[in-house]
């Protein structure tokens, strides 16, 4: 069971969301700057998602009608802008994702301040507006990072997990919503394989690695919650996987009662029910500022 679920739209039972998070080669630029440039497998596989992938997706979500939100590098919305191009014209969200996918725990300070704020000026070129939500990279969120959200007035983050819906964070300069991740919906575990950056994983079969996030849906389905996928387009979205993860949408459209809604849509909706009286489950935050011993 879940205390103190959340109601969602049209008396849904389960709030859901396929997020992938875009990073294309920016992996292998941030991992070995030195010689990425003529490092031509990994650049391949990276593109892979914004040239093969991404329409691949797009076109599904197009014939269910699905709207769904997208994580960036400012790098890779460069890089790739007819990509963003096509996601915007789907009507979906692209939520900032750093800007050559740069761990915050490692650039911090100033660097951490020009990378964001470089990444936030891509989003208002290319998108018109600035995001709604943020994924850090690799999920390393830090307080600059959560104070850096809150000065730009972001609604959300998607990088935490200390609950299995979304809740509140409060820090001392504002609030913002988290919509949580954790490590059994996300596709790296089951399908990455990247020796240049550390990951050397055997690789799961297409029903396999997906059988783990449907078993997530099966027990948020039934406690009423939230659930989302965080996935990468040159995983998830290659032939054999995503031929299977179309089949689970369009079974799970006419069979289910859930709610696919992009994470700015669930921001609203979370702040149409406090405006109702609705309280969600509040994390404050910073949890430390100073060594734990
Ligand atoms: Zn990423």
């Amino acid at each position: 069971m879940i205390q103190n679920p959340i109601p969602w739209p049209n008396g849904a039972r389960c709030a859901c969301a396929i997020t992938f998070d875009m990073d294309a080669d920016s992996l292998i630029h941030c991992a070995r700057p030195e010689d990425s440039f003529d490092r031509v497998y990994p650049i391949s596989m990276g593109r892979y998602g914004p040239t093969v992938a991404i329409p691949r997706i797009l076109e599904t979500y197009r014939w269910l009608g699905l709207k769904q939100s997208f994580f960036i590098p400012g790098w890779c919305m460069e890089t790739y802008p007819e990509t963003v191009e096509a996601i915007l014209k789907g009507g979906h969200e692209i939520g900032h994702h750093g800007w050559i996918h740069e761990d915050p725990v490692t650039t911090k300070g100033e660097a951490q301040d020009i990378a964001f704020e470089k990444a936030l000026e891509t989003h208002k070129r290319l998108c018109g507006a600035v995001p709604a939500g943020y994924r850090a990279p690799v999920y390393n969120v830090t307080q600059q990072v959560i104070d850096l959200l809150v000065k730009h007035n972001f609604r959300y983050d998607s990088s935490l997990m200390a609950d299995d819906i979304p809740y509140e964070m409060q820090t001392p300069g504002g609030a913002l919503y988290e919509m949580p991740v954790h490590w059994g919906t996300d596709d790296w575990p089951p399908f990455a394989h990247y020796d240049e950056i550390g990951y050397l994983m055997p690789v799961r079969g297409p029903s396999a690695g997906l059988a783990g996030f449907w078993e997530e849906f099966e027990a948020q389905y039934e406690a009423g919650g939230f659930f989302m996928l965080i996935v990468h387009p040159f995983l998830t979205g290659r032939l054999a996987r995503w031929r299977l993860v179309e089949k689970w949408l369009e079974k799970t459209l006419e069979t289910r009662d859930v709610w696919f809604a992009p994470l700015r849509d669930i921001a609203d909706h979370l702040d149409a029910l406090k405006a109702d009286g609705f309280t969600p489950r509040v994390e404050t935050l910073p949890y430390y500022t100073d060594r734990q011993s």
